[in-house]
């Protein structure tokens, strides 16, 4: 499928939208224990959402994810 060129909004799949994902984490160094905490998200830099070009937008839509902002404003 072809699309407009431009630039393509997409929610972010790593955080799902929420600028934070749970990395794991060593609480020490000299263990193995690790612990869960928040991260920024570095796909969208904490903001939720991720701006595409059109070439990696058609991919995205491919993998079944819906556009929140195209180009034709739609
Ligand atoms: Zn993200």
């Amino acid at each position: 499928m072809a699309l407009v060129e431009g630039e393509y909004e997409f929610t972010c799949d790593e955080c799902n939208g929420d600028g934070s994902v749970q990395v794991i984490r060593a609480t020490d160094e000299d263990s193995d224990e690790a612990e869960l905490v928040w991260d920024r998200c570095d796909d969208c830099r904490g903001q939720g959402t991720v701006t595409v070009d059109d070439e990696v937008a058609a991919e995205k839509i491919a993998y079944g994810q819906t556009p929140i902002r195209t180009p034709a404003g739609s």
